[in-house]
């Protein structure tokens, strides 16, 4: 009887230990088995040539997103994906850029024969990441925004003729988000990069140089006949050059009349491309949880996000160190602490890795499109770039003020960096994840750190300017927040 009672006890004891919340000591020694060198593994392994970039659709972007399953398993997460499996699958098409791209000024000399400038890759130009193959010379015509909005009394192209031609633009539109929704709202729609190129190829346009600064950017449609180029402002200068108008003058006119100020500038270049378009690409986002312990709180799921994806090969590897593999890597952190230790979670924890966020944030829609858990009992703790610098911000922290605290309280606890949150800045032009989960209505703070040289979308954005102190400390911060949040008997939304 003395034996079945101290048994049932037992029992007891442990059945009330369990119900308890996550002891300091056990909190604080999972807390500190997340290490920077583990972090910095993680980044390096997805900055290598095997994944040559890891652009959403091509092979080497699915053997990263293999990996990071791997992982996941080997820590005894629970597979998040289709069927049972670790990919939530969607269509993506992509195009790859090889080396033979250029882009030359004919320069005409007095005696009627010309010299060619040639641009520099990188410094001066970038190839168009979802650009045509082949090589059109051409007239350059300026074209102010690239934007036909007869709603809006308003036509760059009115009074020029594009046909046979390469135009110039500008991106974005003569409204910025930054004006407002109700004045920019209007000129949503036209102000994105597909709508220019459509825009653009309707005209009769055969090429592009697009003033977006020489930088990669596969978030564009493709035409096979359209060819492209990011360009900086010496390529700009350059066309201007010589034509009475400044350019600078010319996008003020535009922006304080909203009046087009597009002309021929009569100057002639070659756009050269070598691409390959694969236009039934397939990528996946990698999905992995931990399943709550509370029957109904179990329900509710924090969602740790980071995109998994970056730009490929342009026509170099871009290696994505700081955007994004920095993220991944600290969503790894969290995630394996918080298996291996086994801590109690009465929540469910997603560990979700976006496909194409590059291209579109498709790997969002796709999730929201296909929720692994409800969105109206979701909340999404995302990252993008946390790899340099000392300070972390929080975007739309103070949009939401419950998982803001628990961030808060944990960083003066345990991990005292510079902490800062901001509402929002708007939703005008969703750019992240995060902004298309809360333009579905789940409630986002997302994490990117600063303080040291960034290098964003360019080949530089390598190993060698990653900081991993501010990885291990953001790793742990979210770890610490992560759990509380996960335990809190009130509401998180
Ligand atoms: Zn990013």
């Amino acid at each position: 009887m003395k034996k079945i009672l101290s048994l049932l006890s037992l029992v007891m004891l442990f059945a009330v230990s369990s119900a308890q919340d996550v002891d300091e000591r056990t909190l604080l020694k999972a807390m500190h088995s997340i290490s920077s060198h583990d972090l910095l593994d993680y980044v390096v392994e997805q900055c290598d040539e095997k994944y040559e970039g890891r652009l959403t659709g091509t092979p080497g972007y699915q053997m990263c997103a293999e990996w990071l399953a791997g992982e996941f398993a080997a820590w005894g997460l629970t597979p998040g994906g289709d069927e049972g499996s670790w990919f939530q699958w969607f269509d993506i098409p992509y195009t790859l850029i090889y080396p033979d791209c250029g882009l030359s000024l004919h320069m005409p000399l007095k005696e009627g024969s010309t010299v060619m400038k040639h641009y520099r890759y990188i410094s001066e130009y970038m190839p168009g990441s979802t650009s045509g193959n082949g090589s059109v010379t051409g007239e350059v015509v300026y074209a102010g925004y690239g934007i036909t909005a007869p709603e809006l009394g308003y036509d760059d192209y009115a009074k020029i003729d594009v046909k046979g031609k390469i135009i110039l633009i500008e991106s974005e539109a003569p409204v910025s988000p930054a004006d407002g929704p109700e004045k920019f709202n209007p000129w949503f729609e036209h102000s994105f990069h597909q709508s220019k190129l459509a825009n653009a190829v309707s005209h009769g346009a055969i090429g592009m140089i697009y003033n977006y600064g020489p930088i990669a950017n596969p978030n564009n449609a493709y035409d096979e006949n359209f060819v492209y180029v990011h360009v900086g402002d010496s390529v700009v200068k350059d066309i201007f050059a010589g034509t009475g108008l400044n350019h600078e003058t010319i996008v003020g006119e535009i922006k304080t009349t909203l009046k087009p100020r597009s002309f021929n500038t009569k100057k002639v270049v070659t756009v050269r491309m070598s691409t390959q378009h694969f236009a039934d690409g397939r990528g996946s986002n990698v999905i992995g949880l931990i399943p709550g312990s509370d029957p109904e709180l179990g329900k509710e799921a924090i969602i740790i996000g980071a995109h998994l994806d970056h730009l490929g090969k342009c026509y170099e590897i871009i290696p994505g160190a700081n955007d994004n593999a920095s993220a991944v890597a600290v969503m790894m952190g969290v995630a394996r602490a918080l298996a291996e230790n086994k801590i109690q979670l009465k929540r469910t924890v997603v560990f979700l890795s976006f496909g194409a966020e590059e291209q579109g944030i498709m790997g969002a829609k796709a999730y929201l499109d296909n929720p692994v858990m409800p969105l109206e009992r979701s909340i999404l703790l995302n990252m993008d770039g946390v790899g340099i610098g000392h300070s972390i911000r929080a975007a739309a922290g103070l949009d939401y003020p419950v998982p803001w605290s628990f961030i808060e309280e944990a960083n003066n606890k345990y991990i005292h960096r510079p902490l800062s949150a901001n509402h929002f800045p708007n939703l005008g032009r969703p750019r992240l994840d995060a902004a298309k989960f809360l333009s579905a209505g789940v409630p986002s703070v997302s994490f990117s750190t600063y303080g040291s040289a960034n290098y964003y979308h360019v080949p530089l954005d390598n190993l060698e300017i990653i900081k991993p102190e501010i990885m291990e400390d953001l790793a742990q911060l979210l770890f610490v927040s992560v759990v509380n949040m996960a335990n809190s008997p009130s509401p998180l939304r």
